[in-house]
């Protein structure tokens, strides 16, 4: 699972252009960060992922600190360095303002038990994380609080977050929360969703347990 620097440089740039060409994200709104020693690697702000380099990223230490030379970080670095610093478990942090997450997101609406695949997040129903402004120590406060040990939730008014031990678990956890979020609006305009009750929900986590490991290889 531990990738070097140069690995995780190359695996930021890849997660920016797959969440470009997905739709998950648009222009330079999404960032995204690894676990480094004490620190971190986080995208730059302003940049679009196509003109992204491994270069680019910005390699924090654990003040929040940037080597001499480098780009300016994403503006929610201090959210990216609050979740890894609160979450040992995980070393990857994935962000973005896809379009369904964020429509539920800015109706404060949780994604229930829906799909067999929400449980991707970890827990039966993705949280809304209460509103911080961007930038904010808070807003990484409001997301781990939210998250409770899973690995997403939406967070109000502004959009999406995913967290796993990898950047590509991330990426997929991101990918998936959106895919539900875009099935939950869906059901919402023809009479609302039939959740899965609580009992099939732990017999999907059980099925998971092997799943996660398969995906986290
Ligand atoms: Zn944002």
């Amino acid at each position: 699972m531990a990738a070097n620097e140069d690995e995780l440089r190359q695996q930021l740039v890849e997660v920016m252009q797959a969440m470009q060409a997905s739709g998950l994200n648009r222009g330079t709104s999404g960032n995204a960060s690894a676990r480094i020693g004490d620190g971190l690697l986080v995208t730059p702000s302003g940049i679009a992922p196509g003109k992204l380099t491994p270069d680019s990223m910005v390699r924090l230490d654990a003040a929040g600190e940037a080597a001499p030379g480098a780009l300016r970080p994403s503006s929610e670095w201090r959210m990216h360095a609050g979740i890894l610093a609160r979450r040992p478990d995980i070393h990857a942090v994935v962000h973005c303002h896809a379009r369904h997450a964020t429509i539920l997101a800015c109706a404060g609406m949780a994604i229930p038990p829906l799909h067999y695949m929400v449980g991707v997040s970890g827990r039966a129903t993705v949280p809304v994380a209460p509103y911080a402004t961007f930038g904010t120590a808070e807003l990484a406060d409001s997301v781990v609080d939210a998250l409770q040990g899973g690995y997403a939730c939406l967070m109000a008014n502004h959009g999406l977050i995913a967290v796993a031990p990898t950047l590509r678990h991330a990426l997929l956890v991101a990918e998936e929360m959106e895919e539900q979020a875009a099935v939950y609006c869906g059901t919402l305009a023809i009479g609302g969703p039939k959740l899965l009750s609580d009992a099939q929900m732990a017999e999907i986590f059980a099925q998971f347990g092997g799943y996660g490991q398969e995906r986290r290889r």
